[in-house]
């Protein structure tokens, strides 16, 4: 089968096909033939090394595929059954294995883009607008990167909760996109001072939650956005890593709450994953949850895709076809 191997930590240029056997499911494991992969901000860190992965490293948790063999012990799936996952062992190739319990069936009205486009980012904002800081009607979010794959989910959620979200991008082409999904007033973080905008749009009051995936730019100024006693949570570093906080300042700032929350936490019983993947793929099939999946490259230019999510290049989802 084709995959995407990595031999050692690097640039994009490190990413490169390679042949390699279709694996074996082992006991509890299935093997899915893959339709359509997911890429992920996360997949940069470990290519960077960043987070630590042992090498050869075959990228990616996130897929939608066809299963086509089960593994020992497995049941409740059936080989060509259209499933998805965020815990693929390796999804940026042609076959790849899950653990079974982390696959998903998936409706019969989402095409398999969709699918691997609504999963990971999809559950991502569903966690941090339901369960991290759970938003209530009428109350205000600072989104930043809305325009982004998390960010445009997380700004429909939001926004569908009753919230009043006030997005950051950085062009103006991302602040319609922001604004079709939902955000009431759009900042552009690369021409305007944010702080300075948030408190001006919030009458000096300040947010209730910020959801920050950008983290060494922003993360400074999104504790002097939240009200006191308000709620940052800091789920990514697309910018590079926040340096160390003397906890003082969350009193100093208005005896603020900070959360470092991952994905992995959230889903961790299966009633929490079908839950979350349940509603996710439900609105995705119904159209409440709007995809955008404009950003397909064959799996070969993994690279390229790479290159593009971290320029700043694309919105939305991006997604791999083998
Ligand atoms: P995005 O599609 O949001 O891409 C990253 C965006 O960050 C860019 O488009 C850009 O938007 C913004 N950005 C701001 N500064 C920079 C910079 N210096 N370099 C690159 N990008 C920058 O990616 P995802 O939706 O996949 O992920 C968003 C973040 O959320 C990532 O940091 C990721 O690791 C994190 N994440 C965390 C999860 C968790 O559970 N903790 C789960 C999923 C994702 P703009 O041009 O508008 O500034």
């Amino acid at each position: 089968m084709k995959a995407i191997q990595i031999e050692a930590t690097g640039g994009p240029e490190v990413l490169h096909l390679a042949d390699l056997p279709i694996p074996e499911p082992g006991p509890g494991q299935v093997l899915i033939r893959v339709e359509a992969v997911g890429v992920n901000y996360i997949e940069i860190y470990f290519r960077k090394g960043v987070y630590k992965a042992t090498m050869p490293l075959i990228p990616g948790s996130e897929a939608s595929g066809t299963v086509e063999k089960l593994g020992h012990g497995v049941t409740g799936f059936d080989e060509g059954d259209l499933v998805a996952s965020v815990s693929v062992l390796g999804s940026y190739a042609e076959y790849a294995l899950v653990p079974a319990a982390q696959l998903i069936k998936v409706p019969s009205r989402l095409t398999p883009e969709q699918a691997a486009a609504a999963m990971l980012q999809g559950m991502t904002a569903h966690y941090l607008a339901y369960s991290t800081y759970p938003l209530k009607a009428g109350e205000t979010a600072l989104v930043h990167a809305a325009a982004g794959g998390v960010g445009l989910l997380l700004t429909q959620m939001a926004s569908r909760l009753g919230a009043r979200v006030i997005a950051t991008v950085s062009t103006k082409e991302k602040a319609e996109l922001a604004q079709e999904a939902g955000a009431k007033d759009v900042i552009l973080y690369t021409e305007q001072d944010f702080e300075v905008e948030v408190k001006r749009l919030t009458g000096g009051k300040g947010v209730d939650v910020v959801y920050d995936s950008v983290g060494k730019t922003t993360f400074d100024k999104s504790l002097n956005c939240l009200r006191p006693r308000g709620l940052l949570a800091l789920f990514g570093a697309s910018s590079g890593p926040v340096p160390p906080l003397d906890l003082i300042q969350l009193s100093s700032k208005g005896s603020l709450y900070i959360t470092r929350p991952t994905l992995w936490h959230y889903v961790a019983t299966r009633t929490e994953l079908e839950w979350r993947a349940g509603k996710v793929l439900d609105w995705a099939a119904t159209g409440e949850l709007k995809l955008r999946t404009e950003h397909m490259y064959p799996l070969a230019e993994a690279a390229q895709a790479q290159t593009d999510m971290e320029g700043r290049k694309t919105t939305g989802k991006i997604l791999l076809e083998p």
